[in-house]
């Protein structure tokens, strides 16, 4: 960013006064292209229809002119009303869309809240007493919260929904439905969607009037800084291979992806053993847990996170050096929110995925969605698999990919001809999961009408029964 060039990029496009100056402050001084589309109808009171994922600068094209236009309303809000409800998939994407308003908010006397499952219900209803300009939410919980009188979205004028296909893929959409039905007629709807299958496209026409359609260049044609590689090793060598990257040249911010929740735990107590410290995020944590592991990482205090696709969903941490994808994940297009997690704001950034004979297959659809074929720079696959480590507990593996725990402690006998020092991390011991969060709090994972129903703690008596709710449970990652 040029900071000697006059900061009216924004102000073109119709941004004014304290916006303009709330704007520059947080360090947008040159729209992005979503938003140089998308600001100037916005601020006209068009709808919009965004075809944008995170990183492509979408939530301040909506921010910014959604701000502008309550502050130019003048009217008071009414209490337990929200004059504009963003509805965001995952509660990490609310807490930092929830960010951006707050930041750009300064000076013009305008609130904001937060609404989430996961974390104490009273606070929230406490917040929202006086009524609130700018609520940020998922869905599962504001049904509630409207259900029960706490909100009511009858004022509500402006609605985001944002990551659209996110919230069709975890099972929100008839709560998004009843949300939007609950807003005010004559509103100003805008959707984002990273892709736009049918039922979104569906949906959009149901709900917007004929809007603006809007589009940020995919990131698998924009993010040319990342530098993207294949290694070929067997399951069982990946531990040995991820550590010796750890310690070698993987030593900034790296984020590592593993394609179950239950995998993510195995890597990060793995890299545990291996004496470096990582945080880990997905879905069966609580909500805390995940916040504190997240801004451990952001903070730099935990330089390794360990995630699953749906929990690293919309985490914008500037700076990820690394990119490793433990597994391939299941949606080829998850490939490319993954590796957009670095390289971004045109900073260099380096996505290795380690590539098990089995997952040739899926690497060959992630080539096909992002039209380019990775680079093999390393093969490991000539090399015996490491000993096994008989003083592990054996842990059960949902897959092959994680029947990997007979690894040898040091990182030094790693099979990738990258010795590692086995060293700690930045604070000399591991940062993992804290103990009283080794249950997890499954039920904040799952869809929300999955979530309410008491069968989370009665067993299942029909087996198809439990295969479906397990199935959407390991969806919702
Ligand atoms: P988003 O896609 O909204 O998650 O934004 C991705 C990143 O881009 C965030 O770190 C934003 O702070 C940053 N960003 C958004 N708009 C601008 C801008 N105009 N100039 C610089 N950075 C921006």
């Amino acid at each position: 960013m040029n900071s000697s060039s006059t900061p009216n990029g924004f102000a073109e496009l119709g941004i004014g006064g304290t916006l303009l100056a709330a704007a520059v402050r947080a360090g947008f001084e040159h729209p992005k292209p979503i938003q140089t589309l998308a600001i100037p109808p916005y601020l006209e009171g068009r709808d919009v229809l965004g075809l944008a994922q995170t990183g492509s600068g979408k939530t301040a094209a909506f921010a910014l002119p959604i701000l502008s236009r309550i502050a130019a309303l003048g009217t008071k809000r009414l209490p337990r009303t929200a004059r504009a409800l963003i509805l965001a998939p995952t509660r990490e994407l609310a807490v930092q869309i929830e960010e951006v308003f707050r930041e750009l908010a300064k000076g013009l006397h305008l609130s904001t809240a937060l609404v989430l499952g996961g974390v104490s219900r009273a606070s929230q209803v406490k917040r929202l007493h006086a009524g609130v300009d700018v609520l940020v939410a998922t869905p599962g919980r504001l049904v509630d919260l409207v259900r029960e009188k706490d909100v009511s979205l009858a004022e509500t004028r402006f609605l985001v929904l944002d990551e659209a296909d996110r919230m069709l893929d975890m099972g929100f959409l008839p709560d998004v439905k009843r949300l939007v039905k609950a807003t005010h007629r004559d509103r100003q709807t805008s959707l984002f969607s990273a892709t736009m299958p049918a039922e979104i496209e569906a949906l959009a026409g149901t709900l917007l009037k004929d809007p603006v359609r809007v589009e940020a260049a995919p990131q698998s044609t924009t993010a040319s800084e990342i530098a993207q590689s294949v290694v070929m090793a067997r399951t069982r060598q990946k531990r040995g291979i991820l550590a010796g990257m750890l310690a070698g040249d993987a030593n900034g911010p790296v984020l590592v992806f593993a394609r179950t929740k239950h995998g993510a735990d195995v890597v990060t107590r793995n890299l545990e053993r291996d004496g470096f410290a990582a945080a880990v995020i997905h879905g069966n944590k609580s909500q805390n847990a995940r916040q504190r592991a997240l801004n451990g990482f952001r903070d730099g205090s935990v330089r390794i996170l360990v995630a699953t696709d749906i929990a690293a969903r919309g985490i914008d941490v500037p700076g990820i050096s690394h990119v490793i994808n433990y597994d391939l994940p299941d949606e080829a297009e998850s490939y490319v929110h993954r590796i957009g997690r670095t390289g971004r704001n045109g900073a260099d950034g380096i996505a290795v995925t380690l590539c098990d004979p089995a997952e040739v297959s899926k690497l060959r659809q992630v080539e096909r969605i992002i039209r380019m074929r990775l680079p093999v720079t390393a093969s490991h696959l000539d090399q015996p698999d490491p000993a096994p480590q008989p003083r592990e507990r054996p842990v059960r593996a949902e897959n092959a990919d994680q029947r990997q725990h007979h690894r040898p402690k040091n990182p030094r006998s790693a099979p990738n001809g990258v010795h590692a020092a086995g060293r700690k991390g930045p604070h000399g011991k591991p940062a993992g999961q804290p103990r009283e969060e080794a249950g997890g709090e499954n039920r904040h994972a799952l869809p929300r009408q999955l979530m309410d129903k008491p069968t989370a703690k009665k067993p299942f008596r029909n087996r198809k029964r439990r295969g479906n709710f397990r199935r959407q449970a390991t969806k919702a990652a």
